[in-house]
């Protein structure tokens, strides 16, 4: 019982059984067994929904009853918020809780007095770059989803920075939860940690194959599912979960294909279904739930999701945007929505459990490997964990899709029979240990070469691998192109040679930059200079001091931490934080540097590795090749030739990305965008995100630098500016102003309010017209403007002056 645990903060397990926890799941007992309650490392490889965070809950609640201070590494940032408020919940019994996605100045001294801190990896590793002092006081640290170790992006970062927390804080307790995976063992063994490894789940789950007019499972069962001639057999099987009676509500679906475009047309196929099973109360609840996503965005991707979920049926992936994702999960397990369509991202982290979990497609197209590629028996694994709703569901059961008895019997082998892959470390390849190396040296984990191969030797890679040449030999060419850059200095005395972080090295590591990020845009930045002739070389004295007064705001890049959007959702997120004010501060400076453009500062940054490129299409190589010839001028450093035919397609798809960028800034609406370039609203966000902190980047690089003049730096700031607000440069100041937005921005100054010392002054009638009469966000955005009185009582909206926009 939870209450007999010792060593747990007063009341936490009582408080655990109120919440019907009458007893301990077995994995849970044998990981109490294994001491994870009293500082013992653990690795639990456990199926999805078993408990591990309950485990993790009775290391960390313990770790902080001893005194302690606890870290939760989260793989994505939309989980560290749900953590996080799941451990608020012990705050009452005295347990502080703290998520650190704001900037550095803030973190470093309020996240100081947390006992439990919720983080991604990427954003760990950041803070530990950026020198933040509770690191030290850590005792224990919990790793989610720690077989992502094996993912080619995230990974390495992931293992470094576990290898760095464990190298400062020795004795630290490392708690790491995983799926079940084929090598467990060795995960416990490079994190020396005891390894509790169990198939056993609360609820059971079958899984089988859809052929003909059947489902067989594993177990030997079957269920008879007729589909008749031409009748879609997705459609089938989500039908016959809802039929099957369940406190008169019906089972819920979950389908995972393989795209976003797939996910899109399937959830509109289901609608059929789930739209016909509706009662009179689920259609109004769900209207208004599809009102409220059409409000929020006038793109298609907003429009075709409130249509379907209007009828019952949803689509997920990233292209949506964040919030559209949150109602969707939530409305699914209020049991409102009754099928999801979704790709495998939803597989991961989000708990979204369902009766039923439809495999559709097991194959998805891989660029690297040419064709469509089966999934990893993990991945699908992970998925079909998804089946079954505690408290709901007899059973959750897992359905595959096959066409033939053939492809039946290949299904049964390759993943129903099968065991999931082992886990392989992704560090030797030379982008991850590009960065790490460097971010190694610059916080001092190391200060010779020998120094840093022993710091990788605490990795997983040196506990897998039986090639130790083969890390040394990456390294030797890593650390080789961060000399060549200046990144590090390399000096020799006497036998060893001393490595060194550059003023740069250092720069670029805290801006969480890829060094080869960071090469591109210094080259490209001093282009600017060169091509002026060198007639502003030497410029470089002067600049810290110009910026200096220009940037007054407090954002100043440097002080904050830095972690990548994107792929780990880092982003800067709200857009308006910091915001107010900002824009005046660079009022009167105009970024008079000749062929310093935009376009030319978002091509800059999009051709770094660290922004996600998009695809050129058919059609795509004339049009962007035409476009480069007529903006060739604005370019920063010299464009590839038509010759060398893979730097040059590079070239373009990177043209096509810094176009979308310009078409934001120039208020082009978003769903025109996301027609032009084939893309979701989220992706646009995405981008958005990326570019902005990379400019943010490459301003500080532009200071810090010899050789770039003042006013690239300005063009440089300008630029990012308009990035964040999506907006031309007169709206600046007025779309800095919280709760308004580029839209609004646009309609407040045609109706002749064009800053914010305008809208303090404004007849009110006029900024309720242009506002299209909406009360209350006029009132929060006078009183966001600094207006005395900003109530808008009596006002009647003066619709004459804003006609002309609209
Ligand atoms: P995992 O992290 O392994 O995917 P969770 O920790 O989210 O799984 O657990 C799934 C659900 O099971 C949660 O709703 C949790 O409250 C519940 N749960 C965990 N342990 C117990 C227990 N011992 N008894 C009853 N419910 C439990």
């Amino acid at each position: 019982q939870p209450s007999s645990l010792s060593g747990l903060p007063a009341g936490v397990g009582e408080a655990l059984e109120a919440e019907g926890v009458a007893e301990l799941y077995p994995p849970q007992s044998a990981a109490v067994e294994a001491g994870v309650a009293d500082g013992e490392s653990l690795v639990a490889a456990v199926p999805t929904a078993s408990g591990k965070t309950l485990i993790a809950e009775l290391a960390m609640l313990s770790a902080v009853e001893r005194g302690g201070k606890a870290l939760y590494i989260v793989p994505l940032r939309a989980l560290a918020s749900e953590k996080k408020t799941e451990f608020e919940r012990w705050e009452e019994f005295g347990v502080t809780v703290g998520v650190s996605t704001g900037n550095y100045e803030s973190d470093g001294e309020w996240l100081a007095t947390r006992d439990i801190i919720v983080a991604t990896s990427e954003k760990v590793d950041s803070l530990i770059r950026n020198g933040a002092p509770w690191i030290d006081d850590l005792t224990c640290v919990v790793s989610d989803e720690v077989h992502l170790v094996d993912d080619p992006n995230r990974g390495p970062t992931l293992e470094v920075t576990l290898a760095k927390l464990r190298k400062v804080n020795p004795g630290l307790q490392t708690v790491a939860l995983s799926a079940t995976v084929g090598n467990a063992d060795v995960i416990a063994e490079w994190l020396d940690a005891e390894l509790v490894e169990s198939d056993w789940r609360p609820i059971d789950l079958r899984m089988g194959v859809h052929f003909g007019n059947a489902v067989d499972f594993v177990d030997g069962s079957k269920r008879e599912v007729p589909v008749e001639r031409g009748e879609d057999q997705t459609a089938r099987l989500v039908a016959d979960a809802l039929d099957t009676e369940e406190d008169g509500r019906g089972g819920s679906s979950l389908v995972f294909v393989n795209s976003r475009r797939n996910a899109e047309s399937s959830a509109r196929k289901l609608t059929d279904v789930t739209g016909s099973r509706l009662s009179d109360d689920e259609r109004d609840q769900l209207r208004e739930l599809a009102d409220e996503i059409r409000s929020g965005s006038d793109t298609d991707t907003a429009a075709d999701l409130a249509d379907a979920v209007e009828r019952g049926s949803a689509f997920h992936h990233a292209g949506l945007r964040s919030e559209d994702r949150a109602r969707v999960e939530d409305a699914f397990r209020d049991r409102l929505i009754k099928c999801i369509s979704a790709t495998p991202t939803l597989a991961a982290g989000v708990n979204t459990p369902a009766r039923r979990v439809i495999v559709r497609d097991w194959r998805r197209y891989d660029g690297e490997f040419g064709g469509m590629k089966p999934l990893d028996v993990l991945e699908v694994h992970q998925m079909c964990g998804r089946a079954g709703r505690p408290g709901l569901d007899p059973y959750g059961e897992a359905v595959l899709l096959a066409n033939d008895a053939d492809t039946k019997e290949e299904l049964f082998e390759r993943y129903l029979w099968a065991d999931p892959e082992p886990v392989r470390s992704k560090l030797a390849a030379e982008p991850a240990l590009r960065t790490h190396v460097l971010a190694t040296v610059a916080s001092g984990f190391a200060s010779t070469r020998e120094g840093l191969l022993a710091f990788l030797d605490n990795t997983l890679y040196a506990t897998q691998t039986d090639d130790e040449g083969r890390l040394a030999a990456v390294n030797d060419t890593v650390l080789d192109y961060l000399a060549v850059n200046d990144f590090v200095d390399r000096d020799r005395d006497g036998g060893t040679e001393s490595l060194t972080a550059t003023g740069i090295g250092h720069t670029v590591s805290r801006l969480y930059l890829d060094p080869m990020s960071a090469a591109e845009m210094i080259d490209g930045l001093r282009s600017v200079a060169r091509d002026a002739g060198g007639a502003t070389a030497g410029a470089g004295g002067e600049t810290g001091e110009f910026v200096r007064t220009g940037d007054a705001d407090g954002d100043e890049p440097g002080f904050g931490t830095y972690t990548r959007p994107g792929e780990g959702g880092e982003a800067g997120g709200d857009g308006e934080s910091g915001g107010d004010g900002e824009a005046n501060e660079t009022g009167g400076e105009r970024s008079e540097a000749p062929g310093v453009t935009p376009l030319g500062l978002y091509h800059l940054v999009s051709r770094t590795p660290d922004m996600y490129e998009l695809y050129l299409k058919s059609g795509d190589r004339e049009e962007y090749t035409e476009l480069c010839y007529e903006r060739e001028g604005e370019f920063l450093g010299a464009v590839p030739s038509e010759y060398e035919d893979v730097r040059f397609e590079d070239w373009l798809a990177s043209l096509k990305t810094a176009r979308l960028l310009e078409d934001w800034a120039n208020e082009v609406d978003e769903d025109r965008i996301t027609e032009r370039y084939g893309v979701g609203p989220g992706d646009i966000r995405g981008k958005v995100d990326t570019a902005e902190w990379l400019l943010r980047a490459a301003e500080t690089l532009a200071r810090d630098v010899e050789g770039v003049d003042g006013d690239t730096v300005v063009a440089v700031r300008e630029a990012r500016k308009r990035i964040e607000y999506g907006v031309r440069e007169e709206l600046l100041d007025l779309a800095g102003v919280r709760n308004v937005g580029r839209k609004r921005a646009r309609r407040l100054f045609e109706a002749g309010i064009e800053t914010r010392a305008d809208l303090r002054e404004a007849d009110k009638a006029v900024v309720l017209g242009a506002l299209r009469g909406r009360e209350r966000t006029a009132e929060r955005i006078l009183e966001h403007a600094g207006r005395e009185d900003p109530s808008m009582d009596g006002v009647r909206p003066d619709r004459s002056a804003s006609a002309a926009a609209t």
